[in-house]
């Protein structure tokens, strides 16, 4: 064991990182650190020990994510002498501000709280800690989402989804046998999750062009390094290569290092992150299980992707002049289908209103700078080609949703978030019923 606590490497290098920005704003350095490999639990253990002595660990996991790695670390931190307490979810659990609480009751004295696991377990893990200015650490058990290194948890507060301000993990220590195996459905979620930033990113600049000149290339230029690594073979990702996954995995936690240094998540969520809020938000009314975040996200890419491609064909003199309506049309449906959760819902859209309105005068007058964007986002045949080249399928059936229930997120999901994205453009020049249509061809 060293007698000095060993530093490893940060996820980015913060000597070169700000190489690709171009707004000339302060970004935040990065911290956390990755040490990935067979020994990470060992690692891991000793670290531990050698940081925190015999203070108080809190070492987090379900039975899933103890089957697979958390027995192993549990018994190396146990034979490190760590004063180590354990708590185990119950199968799937949920975030929600409940068991946030339950996790909380726990931390009385603890210098440092553990997760391992993937979305959920590192949301409950990630939010307890910052709530408590406790140190965090994880041990990711799947490459399916973008949330290990950002900084935000998404919590569910009396029945809604809520993305909620958390402190990045410290510390990621990764075992890549484990990230490998995990089972095909999550590693497609989080190929579905990292592709995402193309589009979202595009939506982004489209606001900022119109709106807060908020952009930065930074989040860009770090993905465009190693997107090759993960987005030229979907095949291997799906079959379990080491590599392949293993690029996805770090594609992932650079997708989330992206969001917390741009001080938002408008590099990593744009409009195709809304259908996945959408039907979160949803479940207590359609008493529909959510599927997993990445998938959702999938869906949402080929709808963001066909509105683009409808804005690309469309000429500046076929925009519509009918802002004021098209708010108060969509702001009709609201009460319709969000029930008691209207409200909340209604104060979202409201404040974008202003903005919306705009849109008569800004479209016309950036429509050429527009299509530029527009014209840089590939088609979305590509992206449903790429998914269900993992070899899981991809369609709106599998993932238990109705035509109905699809084309009503396609049309009102924009309301949820005050955030301008590609469908508030879509809507507004009036193409957006149109790539609901392309896109439900493609997810059939
Ligand atoms: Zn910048
Ligand atoms: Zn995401």
């Amino acid at each position: 064991m060293p007698s000095e606590p060993r530093q490893h490497p940060r996820i980015v290098n913060p000597e070169t990182y700000l190489t690709g920005c171009t707004c000339n704003h302060e970004h935040p350095v990065p911290q956390v650190t990755l040490y990935s490999g067979k020994d990470a639990s060992q690692i891991l253990a000793e670290d531990c020990h050698a940081i925190y002595a015999d203070r108080p660990v809190l070492l987090l996991f379900d039975p899933e994510t103890y089957a697979v790695a958390g027995a192993d670390l549990q018994q190396r931190l146990r034979a490190e002498k760590v004063n180590l307490t354990s708590y185990q979810f119950d199968s799937h659990p949920v975030a929600t501000a409940a068991l946030i609480e339950t996790v909380r009751s726990f931390l009385q004295d603890v210098a440092l709280v553990i997760s391992v696991g993937s979305g959920t377990i590192n949301d409950l893990g990630k939010y307890s800690s910052s709530e408590d200015q406790i140190d965090f650490w994880c041990l990711p058990t799947a490459p399916s989402m973008n949330g290990y290194t950002s900084g935000i948890a998404a919590i569910k507060v009396k029945g809604v989804k809520r993305t909620l301000p958390a402190i990045p993990p410290q510390r990621i220590y990764a075992i890549p046998e484990v990230i490998q195996q995990a089972p095909l459905k999550l590693r497609q979620a989080g190929f579905c999750d990292v592709l995402a930033k193309v589009v979202s990113d595009i939506d982004w600049q489209c606001e900022s062009l119109l709106f807060s000149g908020s952009y930065c290339g930074l989040p860009a230029a770090m993905m465009a390094e190693v997107e090759h690594s993960y987005s030229e073979n979907p095949e291997a990702i799906g079959r379990g290569d080491t590599s392949a996954v293993m690029g996805l995995f770090n594609g992932l936690l650079l997708s989330g290092v992206a969001m917390s240094l741009a001080g938002s998540s408008a590099p990593a969520s744009g409009g195709e992150h809304l259908v996945s809020h959408f039907w979160d938000m949803r479940e207590p009314i359609t008493g529909r299980e959510p599927e997993l975040h990445g998938l959702q996200v999938g869906i949402g890419i080929i709808l963001s992707t066909a509105c683009y491609r409808r804005l690309a064909q469309l000429d500046k003199g076929a925009l519509p002049q009918k802002a004021e309506l098209l708010f108060t049309v969509t702001a009709a449906w609201i009460p319709e289908i969000w029930g008691s959760y209207a409200e909340e819902v209604a104060k979202q859209f409201q404040n974008k209103r202003e903005a919306l309105l705009r849109f008569d005068t800004l479209l016309p007058e950036k429509w050429d700078e527009l299509q530029a964007l527009f014209q840089q986002v590939q088609p979305p045949e590509y992206f449903a080609d790429l998914f269900a080249r993992t070899g899981a399928p991809f369609n709106l059936e599998v993932f238990r949703l109705t035509k109905d229930e699809f084309i009503l997120a396609a049309l009102n999901s924009r309301a949820i978030r005050e955030r301008i994205t590609v469908l508030d453009l879509a809507a507004h020049a009036g193409v957006l019923e149109a790539a609901t249509e392309d896109a439900l061809q493609l997810l059939r």
